[in-house]
Formats: C-alpha cells, structure tokens, sequence
C-alpha cells in the first residue's frame, strides 16, 4: 500500500471519528452557538456587564463613572449611548397626559424585533436608523414583550432606548406591564423561548434574577405602569372589568399595588389579600377578557368608560389578524397577532381619529 494511501485512510478515520462523535453526543446540540443581552447587575459599588456571543460569555466590569462600550456581540438593538448606569428608575407619578397631538400604540410582541421596528418605520416613528422620528408623539407599548419569541432582550433594550429619545424630543414612551412581564419577573416560564434557557445555563442564573432588583432591566421594568390614560383614550394590556372598577381604584392606585405589593411578592401574600388577588387574577387588568365575549353589551362598555371618565379604552392581550373597535371605537383591540412573526398592526389616533396601520404604511381609518 502506497504512504499516501494509508495517510487517507487515516485521515478518513481521524476525521470521521469526532464527526461521529458530534453526532451522537447530544451535549453539542445543547449548547448552540447564539447571542444574548447584555444583561446589567449592580453589584455593591460595581456594576458588571454580561452578555453572550458566539464564543461564549463576556463580561465587563464597569467602574464607577466609566461608560459602557460597545462590546463586540452586542446586539444591534442595544446602543450604549443612552445607557445612564446611575439611573434612579423612579416611577413616574402622573397616570394621565394631556394635549398629545399624536399617538401610536402597539400590543403583545412577544419578541419579534424585526415586525416591531417594521411597524414602527412604515408609520414613521423611528427613521431609517431605528432613531426616534415622533417628535413629541406618544408611544404605547401595551405590555407583553416578553415570551414566545428569541429577540426579547433586544426589543428590551429597544423600547429603553426609544424612551430615552422620546423624552429629549418632547414626546414618550409608555411601555406598561403585560401578563408575560409579571410572569417573568416572578420566574414563570412556561411561555419562553428556548433560547433563555441557554442564557440561564450560560449565566448559571434563573430568569427572574436575570431581571433581579439589581440590575438595569430589572430596576426598569419595576418601574413600568399597569394603566395610564392620554387625552381621553385610556391604555391598559387586558383591561379593566366592572368589578375592579366598583373597588374604586385609581390608575395611580393600580400602579402602586402593583409595583409594591405583586411584581416582588410571594403568591401567598397576593392571594391572601383580596384586593390584590383580584389585580392578579384572570379578571384583573393584565388577564381580562371580557370585553370580547359575545354577551357583551355597548351599555357595559360605556360603564367602564363612565367609571374611568374617559370616551376610549385601548387593550392588547386577546389576539385578532387585525386592529378591532368595538362599539364605535370605545373599546379597540391592538393584540393584532404580531406574536406569530407574520404579521401586525399599529394603532395611530390623531384629531380624536382612530386609525389601523399596516405594515406597507397604509392607514385604515377605524370607526
Ligand atoms: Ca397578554
């Protein structure tokens, strides 16, 4: 036998020994090469930076004063610019917003970034470069950002960042608490995608403390409101029962029961209170469904909107293909199913005029 031929014949078994191997060790299909975060932590006087590439985790110890720089990785999405690590991530106490002469508002992402800027560049609110482009607009996001989808942590870092903008613009951004951000927050993970799964073995930490009190994220969405109205358009991601309205709460009053006593609280504690328990249950506001079952009435609608002393009640959270109004635009229904990464709209109101946008930029006016 020829050298050269017992050299391939080695080199075929050499070579095809690990292939197989790689094939039949299910440890390589466990841990994919993908990229996440960065993630934030406050830790004592030091803040830590973490985030996942192709080569593994990295991680970057941020002094006092430094700013964070673009680690290479880094999602597209996540822009350090607008990062201010000494942020005080106080709750704002005004629940209603006045005079707004344009609003958007989109419901239930779910973790599809590229639908989401998709929506929002067809209508003109961010430019060409994901930038803020709505002058003093508002911006809703109603909640459900989290679960389903793998762009989760971009789309976080997304809508922080739009904030930012907005509020040096003159406009806003309102990102309030869905079902699926209290779900996270509390560790419930039935809805995730499996690529945080990766990120919770990578990190060697749970989901929830990956949205700990101490870090960034965390801090933030702790932060985040339940309910606030714009002009007389009221936003919540469910919506709000006659029930929960006759226990007489306000929107600031939602806001605080939930920032203070569910989002870090043990479900014992919740339950055991009814006023809380309500807020948490499937008829609270970020569960509800009522207004879409058919024995429904227009009566019971203008109760609610009576109750809250306002003429519109924008929801997300049950899915349609499209934007819905319910009796001549009191209720509208913005879950327009952007969670199966197909498809979606945005709702625009302008002059007290209702509209449904598309994602090739066309206006339908609802009524
Ligand atoms: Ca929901």
């Amino acid at each position: 036998m020829k050298i050269a031929s017992v050299l391939a014949r080695l080199g075929l078994i050499v070579l095809g020994f690990p292939l197989l191997l790689k094939a039949q060790n299910p440890a390589f299909d466990s841990q994919p090469s993908f990229k996440d975060g960065p993630y934030i932590f406050y830790e004592g006087e030091t803040v830590i930076a973490r985030w996942i590439t192709e080569e593994g985790l990295k991680e970057d110890t941020l002094d006092a004063g430094r700013p964070l720089m673009a680690g290479p990785g880094f999602p597209a999405a996540f822009d350090p610019s607008c990062i201010q690590l000494g942020a005080t991530f106080a709750p704002d106490p005004k629940t209603a917003f006045r005079k707004v002469e344009r609003i958007a508002a989109v419901s239930d992402i779910h973790g599809q970034y590229d639908l989401m800027i998709a929506l929002l560049k067809a209508h003109g609110i961010i430019d060409k470069e994901n930038n803020w482009a709505f002058g003093r607009g508002h911006l809703v996001v109603l909640g459900d950002i989290f679960d389903r989808g793998d762009e989760v942590t971009g789309l976080l870092w997304f809508v922080y960042k739009l904030e930012q903008q907005a509020e040096k613009a003159g406009g806003k951004v309102h990102y309030l608490l869905g079902n699926h951000e209290v779900m996270a927050l509390k560790g419930d993970l039935r809805y995730i995608h499996k690529k945080y799964r990766y990120t919770m073995a990578r990190m060697g930490m749970s989901y929830d403390q990956l949205f700990g009190k101490d870090t960034f994220l965390g801090r933030w969405l702790r932060s985040r409101p339940v309910a606030i109205s714009i002009n007389r358009t009221a936003f919540v991601h469910a919506g709000l029962s006659r029930q929960l309205l006759e226990m007489g709460l306000t929107f600031g009053a939602m806001n605080d029961l939930f920032r203070e006593q569910i989002l870090d609280q043990p479900e014992d504690s919740i339950l055991a209170d009814p006023y809380l328990a309500y807020l948490y249950s499937e008829d609270g506001p970020i569960w509800y469904r009522g207004y879409f079952e058919d024995d429904f009435t227009r009566g019971q609608a203008q109760w609610i909107l009576n109750a809250i002393n306002m003429k519109h009640l924008v929801v997300g959270h049950t899915s349609f293909s499209e934007i819905v109004s319910l009796f001549r635009n009191r209720i509208i229904g913005i879950d327009s199913s952007i969670k199966l990464g197909k498809q979606g709209e945005i709702l625009l109101i302008e002059n007290n005029k209702f509209y449904r946008g598309t994602l090739n930029g066309k206006r339908t006016r609802l009524n």
